[in-house]
């Protein structure tokens, strides 16, 4: 007889894990016990013969649940005698030793809960909320840890007996599933109008499916907040939306009734089709196929559309009277503010927006948007981080020296905690620009370090001195004495690519919008040189820098930066008067800018590649005005997808600095010569095969073999594959980011890195 001792670290909670153990237990004969240890995973003591618990261990490693995650199995001998008659799981530990282990996300309706769903004689026939250990809300739910019941919004509906007796029996798929429920016991869902007056329905869900279908507009709860939902096929309700919503070009994402309805809209390759059914459920941006037939006022100008599939038995159910091919998802979030979870606020928020609500009665403790991501051939890019990856952490090689939250940037944002080797990225927070957002970063950082019980020893921000979250960043920092970091935005966009892979030097191409310099000035198009020696980098080259007339406006007009890039080597003023129509003020304004132009002071300059886009974009007629972040490079990379390089400009590099003015020249002359698409294809190849070039020449000069793309602009398929191309040819290795978003939601994690090896 032997006795040992295992503790198991991981996504072990919340998964289904204890009923597995206890289950591998009992079928190797063996004795003792299971529990939850709070942050610290599970403990398992085991009595039996050493064969059988050989045997275990080794089903262990190869039989865990489809969600559970094992970071780290310590065992260790006992002393003593035989104790246990049995085997049994006990109530969860309240001692928190250890810290960091892992919170489940949010996970999609699994195949057995949706064919439960959908059987007639099944207790849980309809029923909404159906979840087993296999599925359902996690994080949105956890108050705290351990996992149990008690410690979510779950709470609130105790367990009827026959949910109970699931529960309680470990061979049951519902053995210790804390989202067990029923339509006796569990959370109901209601449908209302627009001022909360419920309507009297049989099925709620359905009918709301129907509403949708007849093109109205219905706020509905999720997981991790409400969604506003509207049909797709017809213009109409799209155009109703966008005006309560003020969004006029913003593309909208879009749940499909099935795989095999959104087939008929959009092209799905395998590795998309892998994201679009994992447990996560992502949105992911398909390209519009030939067939394309719903609005085009859901995607305005863009050949890619963001689709994902239901989660919940709630989404498959809306479509269950109705025969649409998909209906509009998108976040219920009033402008520049986090998604609504509660029911009050929606209907004090949104009740001007949407004819009907359809509610449900459990709480979100925690909102969680949808995740975004889009396939570049074998890699994928995270334009969003969120549900159903939060905040699974992110496992590194090394271990950081220092416990740290990373507050990240402005835009796009998120907060993230690095302790010892694993990085906790939050969900998708947003622009943090007001009170609202800057809260909702503030509560999601607090419950990311309780829940992964971190002691926090430093705290890192941006280097820009106007930002909400550099303010946040200093008032932490006095507050509970932690040491606060600066670090430069595009150095922590490639110090996460350089450390979410491990590599110990690397040459960064970081593309960007805006990033605040050290030099103060406006960066975004830059090569950098990083190694381990933190906080220490160097910059190498960068973009030609090119003026930015009226500062903002000029981001708001890419007309503005088109002007500035031509005004000395083109007579621009005849074409400007011709486009007049896209100038708020006309022909004044376009006098003002020439004016300011030729006077040459105090005009700010950015080396950002962004902004190259967007004059392209103007330029070309794809884009004069940004609507929402990203929209004129957006647009001019849907309208390079069919083009070819038929410019093919050679890279005119000047000590480190990278030409523009040639290039937008090259377009301005030959606008009228060659297709939209052509251009605008020419205009990616030549920025992809000059940063290429330059870094290759860094990588040459200081002996690096990496060369890694980041920043937003990295999300540009066509920029990061000719890009890969060049790289790869010069025989250097080419990386780009994998598991956080190349973009401003990466940044926390970054600052996080940077200051945490520091
Ligand atoms: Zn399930
Ligand atoms: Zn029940
Ligand atoms: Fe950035």
């Amino acid at each position: 007889m032997m006795s040992v001792k295992i503790r198991v670290t991981g996504i072990v909670q919340g998964v289904g894990f204890r009923p597995f153990i206890y289950r591998i237990a009992v079928k190797n004969g063996l004795n003792g016990y299971v529990r939850n240890m709070g942050d610290a995973g599970v403990e398992v003591l085991l009595e039996g013969k050493g064969e059988n618990i050989e045997k275990f261990l080794k089903d262990l490693k190869e039989k865990k649940p489809p969600l559970a995650e094992i970071y780290e199995t310590i065992t260790w001998s006992l002393e003593g005698k035989k104790k246990y008659k049995s085997f049994a799981i006990l109530e969860s530990s309240e001692e928190a030793e250890l810290s960091g282990s892992a919170i489940p996300p949010d996970i999609a309706i699994c195949g057995e809960c949706l064919k439960e769903l959908r059987r007639l004689e099944d207790p849980r026939y309809e029923y909404f909320f159906i979840t087993c250990t296999n599925c359902g809300p996690r994080y949105t739910i956890i108050e705290r840890l351990p996992y149990d019941r008690k410690n979510t919004t779950m709470q609130e509906f105790p367990m009827c007996s026959f949910c109970k007796s699931e529960y309680k029996n470990p061979f049951n798929r519902r053995f210790h599933a804390q989202t067990v429920a029923c339509a006796k016991c569990g959370p109901k869902a209601c449908l209302t109008t627009k001022k909360g007056e419920l309507i009297r329905h049989k099925n709620p869900i359905q009918e709301a499916g129907r509403l949708l279908s007849e093109g109205l507009i219905v706020a509905v709860k999720g997981y991790g907040g409400f969604h506003i939902a509207t049909a797709t096929t017809e213009d109409e309700p799209l155009v109703r939306l966008r005006e309560v919503k003020h969004r006029r070009q913003k593309p909208l994402a879009i749940m499909a009734r099935s795989f095999e309805s959104m087939k008929s809209f959009a092209e799905v390759s395998k590795e998309e089709a892998e994201l679009l059914t994992s447990y996560a459920r992502p949105i992911v941006l398909l390209n519009k196929s030939n067939n394309y037939f719903l609005s085009d006022l859901i995607a305005p100008g863009l050949h890619n559309i963001g689709v994902m599939l239901p989660y919940t038995g709630l989404h498959h159910m809306l479509f269950d009277k109705v025969d649409d091919p998909a209906f509009v998802m998108t976040s219920a979030n009033p402008p520049n503010q986090p998604i609504i979870k509660d029911n009050d606020e929606a209907l004090r928020k949104l009740g001007s927006t949407v004819d009907y609500f359809l509610f449900h009665n459990r709480q979100i403790d925690h909102r969680c948007d949808d995740s975004v991501i889009r396939s570049h051939d074998n890699h994928q890019a995270f334009l969003r981080r969120s549900r159903g990856y939060a905040p699974a952490p992110i496992i590194l090689k090394e271990k950081g020296k220092r416990c740290t939250l990373g507050l990240g940037g402005e835009l796009n944002n998120t907060a993230c905690v690095l302790l010892g080797n694993k990085v906790f990225i939050s969900q998708h927070i947003g622009d943090v620009e007001n009170i609202e957002t800057r809260d909702f970063l503030k509560n999601a950082s607090e419950h990311l370090i309780r829940l992964t019980n971190s002691k926090v020893e430093t705290v890192a921000c941006d280097l820009h001195p106007k930002f909400t979250t550099t303010k946040l960043a200093q008032d932490l920092a006095e507050e509970n004495g932690w040491q606060l970091i600066q670090i430069q935005h595009h150095y922590a966009h490639i110090a996460a690519l350089m450390v979410e892979h491990g590599v110990k030097e690397i040459i960064g191409v970081c593309c960007d919008g805006y990033g605040y310099g050290l030099d103060g000035e406006a960066w975004g198009g830059e090569i950098l040189f990083c190694t381990w020696k933190f906080p220490d980098f160097e910059r190498l080259a960068h973009l030609q820098k090119q003026p930015l007339v009226g500062g903002d406006l000029a981001t708001r007009y890419p007309l503005r930066i088109a002007t500035g890039i031509l005004h000395r080597k083109a007579d621009v003023q005849s074409w400007l008067l011709q486009n007049q129509q896209h100038f708020p003020y006309g022909e004044k304004e376009i006098e003002i800018i020439l004016h300011q132009l030729e006077k040459r002071s105090k005009i700010i300059e950015t080396t950002s590649c962004g902004r190259v886009l967007d004059a392209v974009a103007a330029v070309l007629g794809v884009c004069y005005e940004r609507t929402y972040e990203g929209e004129p490079a957006m647009k001019l990379e849907s309208a390079a997808i069919k083009g070819r390089d038929v410019l093919k400009l050679k890279p005119v590099i000047n000590g480190g600095v990278l030409d523009t003015t040639q290039l937008l020249l090259e377009v301005f002359e030959n606008r009228r010569g060659y297709s939209k698409a052509d251009l605008a294809y020419s205009v990616h190849a030549y920025l992809a095969r000059g940063l290429a070039m330059l870094a290759i020449e860094k990588a040459l000069e200081n002996n690096v073999k990496t060369v890694g793309f980041s920043g937003g602009v990295a999300c540009n398929k066509i920029l990061a594959s000719v890009m890969r191309k060049v790289v790869e040819v010069s025989g250097l290795e080419f990386l780009v980011h994998e598991a956080i978003p190349p973009g401003d939601g990466g940044l926390s994690f970054g600052q996080a890195v940077v200051a945490g090896f520091s």
